[in-house]
């Protein structure tokens, strides 16, 4: 079955694949009540199928395929230099966006412009492309792609491997920071998150966070421990639409699908318009714009400790995502990048760098971290509706 209620009905989810009149049911009932309906609709489900099929919006039908904000990219395939194209401009916005046009330049006129191709280039560069300044199909298709939303370049400081040169002795790092290696201070090890309108997020979304948690406290001597307030919280978690007043809005299904910002600030804002994916199997998933949430959570709170985007691709600071695709495990790149700024947990026995920053006294105290033995029961796309702080 597509979905499975959640074990506790309290959450103010919005679940999209029920009809309004069957959620405002669910919000005044208990939670016994709740599992028998959920009996019933199973039932009714297997029994008649297209009893509710009207109600079940489009995107969540097998087949649906998405198109994503930036899907329309696919008809300059093939563009060059001093073409004009209809909507060539948002082009170099989505450039703009994400650092590869400096942010003094306001020519977003449909010409194919020298800016345009230095932007593709750098960008090409980055993700691992030929650097052709052509818009190839295969650099059409890594734009599209779902991605965060911070940005590959910071003040014009490039991060990713168009900022690095590799040797032909040593290997480099792919990993990258903020401008000036914004971290946590060396006194305050032990942080804590909290999320905005808490009760509203369902528990088990909670531990798809602390795992994600866990995953860089595991490399790390960091700790992280929730609290219930984002007004002493280190870390301030929250779902948001569109316009949420940080300069950063999101736009809908796909695109961006969070951003986080450096630290101190521990800002970790997610899109509740994508369907989030917090329990089940993501990758058999039969809704095309499916989000794994434990891969996206892993990835933003790399920001929130320091780290930019990085062009290794199975890294998890890489800056893309597909929908439908799961990647919660740091890559070496990942652990490496980390230790430099907050040194090695010593009970960690993998793939460790010399810590450079850290206070060689300081002792790893609870640090033996267990990830959460995980069984995926059932799919459960969820979309989290307006979550204002
Ligand atoms: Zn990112
Ligand atoms: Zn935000």
């Amino acid at each position: 079955m597509l979905l499975q209620f959640p074990t506790d009905p309290a959450f103010g989810l919005h679940l999209k694949a029920l009809h309004s009149s069957y959620l405002d049911w669910i919000t005044m009932r208990r939670f016994a009540e709740l599992v028998n309906a959920a009996i019933f609709l199973s039932v009714i489900l297997q029994l008649s199928p297209a009893l509710l099929i009207s109600s079940i919006p489009k995107q969540l039908l097998p087949n649906f395929t998405s198109t994503g904000p930036w899907k329309v990219f696919q008809n300059f395939t093939g563009a060059h230099a001093g073409d004009i194209l209809d909507g060539l401009g948002n082009m170099k916005k989505y450039f703009q966006q994400f650092g590869y046009i400096p942010q003094g330049y306001s020519d977003f006129t449909d010409e194919f412009d020298d800016a345009l191709e230095a932007a593709i280039k750098t960008y090409q560069r980055n993700f691992n492309l030929k650097p052709t300044g052509l818009l190839d199909e295969a650099t059409i298709e890594q734009m599209a792609k779902p991605r965060c939303g911070n940005a590959d370049i910071v003040n014009s400081s490039t991060s990713m491997s168009s900022g690095k040169t590799a040797s032909i002795f040593h290997s480099v790092g792919h990993y990258s920071f903020f401008p000036g290696q914004q971290r946590w201070p060396s006194d305050r090890w032990n942080l804590t998150y909290a999320f905005y309108r808490q009760e509203s997020i369902p528990d088990t979304a909670k531990a798809v966070f602390s795992r994600a948690f866990q995953r860089w406290a595991a490399v790390t001597l960091l700790t992280f421990s929730e609290t219930t307030s984002t007004a002493t919280a280190d870390i301030k978690i929250g779902f948001f639409v569109g316009d949420h007043n940080d300069g950063e809005p999101f736009d809908g299904v796909l695109g961006t699908l969070a951003h986080a910002f450096s630290p101190t600030a521990g800002m970790l804002h997610l899109d509740g318009d994508e369907e989030w994916v917090i329990e089940g199997d993501v990758t058999t998933s039969t809704i095309s714009t499916a989000v794994d949430l434990e891969s996206v959570v892993v990835h933003e709170i790399g920001h929130v400790l320091g780290l930019g985007h990085s062009s290794v691709e199975n890294s998890i600071m890489f800056p893309t995502i597909s929908s439908r695709m799961r990647k919660v495990d740091l890559a070496a790149d990942d652990i490496q990048g980390i230790q430099v700024l907050y040194g090695s947990n010593p009970n960690y026995t993998g793939i460790s760098s010399t810590p450079t920053t850290t206070d060689p006294e300081r002792e790893a105290n609870d640090c033996g971290f267990r990830l959460y033995g995980w069984v995926p029961t059932a799919l459960l796309a969820v979309g989290l509706g307006v979550l204002l702080p």
